[in-house]
């Protein structure tokens, strides 16, 4: 197997439903590339039958399927299938269907073409919630900021890479990364194609509001000291303001005397708490890059390979 010109890796985490409409209607698809293929699908530590209905379709030997020993997120597992495949061209993929197989084909063309090293694609009639799609506007908008990419999408996952910029990208051992905005470190022209999107074919996304918040601490942490500048510049005109209202405060009793400085205590009130919530916010952010030097010192693994499942012969 040495020689395949296209993986597609996909993540897959509690996808039991959806998994047989997907190897239904991915499998035609890369049949009809006429190329040498594999599919790699990571099972990132399922608690339901995902794992049993994997190791069913390695019956084909163009079936890979790697076995993670608990969930480590849907970046890593990524990174796992990765380091499994040596196929020219890999394509990444949800397992919920939301990315059509159909347009696979795309993508490899544009590849072909032999121009660009990455393809995204821009996800045309989005069909995700109001809720869904708003921490996407805003991935989008600091993704764009800090890599200086002008990527339209970065959330949808269908995307196509060079084995060259997957080579780097299994070399960097970080655990919290945003494989999108990775591969922009490595990759020389990027380029962005329009997909179709669906609904999730069955059960439901794995992404609650809290861990959207973390993935986008993950982009903009791992890819920038933005956060730890904005809470800087913040403090300096914090500051000045601070000043300037003193010096108003100190004129205003001059000329209105005691009493109104008097009243004015709780406009202080006011104003101390609003501080206090901007130290402990600030505060927050900094632990927040701690915790996360921390993570990275332990130098644990960003994943275990349980095994990987295979037709042998
Ligand atoms: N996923 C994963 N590990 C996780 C969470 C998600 O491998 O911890 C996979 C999931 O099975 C799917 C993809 O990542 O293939 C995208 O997840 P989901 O559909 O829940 O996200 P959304 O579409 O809401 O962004
Ligand atoms: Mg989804």
């Amino acid at each position: 197997m040495d020689n395949v010109q296209v993986a597609v890796v996909i993540p897959v985490y509690n996808e039991e439903e959806n998994l047989p409409a997907l190897m239904k209607r991915l499998m035609p698809v890369m049949q009809g590339l006429q190329k040498s293929f594999e599919i790699i699908l990571i099972d990132d530590g399922s608690h339901d039958q995902s794992l049993e209905i994997l190791k069913g379709f390695t019956g084909n030997s163009q079936v890979k399927v790697v076995e993670l020993t608990r969930n480590y997120g849907q970046h890593a597992a990524i990174m796992a299938g990765f380091t499994i495949t040596r196929a020219d061209i890999i394509i990444t993929m949800d397992a919920d269907l939301q990315n059509p197989p159909e347009e696979i084909p795309k993508l490899v063309k544009v590849m072909e073409e032999g121009h660009y090293d990455v393809v995204g694609s821009i996800r045309k009639g989005r069909k995700d919630s109001f809720l869904r799609i708003l921490p996407s506007k805003i991935i989008n908008i600091v993704a764009r900021k800090i890599t200086g990419v002008s990527m339209r999408d970065w959330g949808c996952m269908l995307r196509a890479y060079r084995r060259s910029v997957v080579d780097r990208m299994i070399q960097c051992h970080e655990h919290a990364t945003f494989i999108p905005a990775l591969a922009t470190v490595f990759a020389k022209r990027i380029t962005e194609i329009e997909v179709n999107h669906e609904e999730r074919y069955g059960g439901k996304s794995s992404y609650p509001l809290t861990k959207l918040i973390n993935l986008q601490f993950d982009l903009v942490a791992s890819f920038s000291d933005f956060p730890m500048k904005l809470i800087m510049y913040g403090g300096i005109l914090m500051s000045f303001l601070g000043i300037c209202f003193g010096i108003f405060l100190a004129i205003a009793r001059l000329v209105y005397g005691a009493q109104w400085a008097a009243e004015g205590i709780f406009t202080l009130f006011a104003i101390l708490f609003v501080f206090v919530g901007l130290q402990f916010f600030a505060l927050g952010v900094i632990g927040e890059y701690i915790g996360r030097i921390y993570v990275e010192a332990r130098k644990r693994p960003e994943y275990v390979i349980e095994k990987v499942h295979a037709k042998t012969d």
